[in-house]
This record gives C-alpha cells, structure tokens and sequence, in this order.
C-alpha cells in the first residue's frame, strides 16, 4: 500500500476507497494504489475510506465500533458514529 493510502482515516460513511489498478494488474505494484471519490469531495475534504471488511457494513454502530476499536485501536468518532 502507498504511503499516501497508509494515512487516510476511517469513517464509516467514507467519501473514497482504495482500489487495485486492474488495468495493469500484472504489473501492479504494492507501493501503488489508487484512490477512488464515493461521492463528490469538495475542495479542502479530508478523504476517508471504509477500514473494516464488506461484511462489517451491515454491524450496528455499537459492534461496528466495537469491531475497529478491536482491530484498529480507535473509537470511531466520524458523523455516523456520534449521530445517535
Ligand atoms: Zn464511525
């Protein structure tokens, strides 16, 4: 993963999303990625992507906050998170 990828935060309402560059696979490189906008990103934004596996989408906020203090050592503070 690139450096760059390695300091995005987490939210669990995320405006991007790191992909693999399938266009070139057999040439991908592990110190690349590509960093791709979920929604329109406005000027200034902080990019966030999603942390935890696809299946963790469907957690309620507690256990899916409990999941990434678990795995990644951090209360989930993003707008989903504290909304409730
Ligand atoms: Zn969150």
């Amino acid at each position: 993963m690139s450096p760059l990828c390695n300091r995005l935060n987490h939210s669990c309402d995320p405006n991007a999303s790191i992909v693999a560059n399938t266009t070139s696979f057999k040439k991908f490189n592990k110190n690349e990625a590509i960093c791709v906008a979920l929604k329109s990103i406005k000027k200034a934004e902080e990019l966030t992507i999603w942390y935890l596996s696809k299946s963790h989408a469907f957690l309620d906020t507690e256990k899916r906050r409990s999941a990434l203090l678990s795995c990644y050592g951090f209360l989930c503070l993003c707008k989903n998170c504290t909304a409730e």
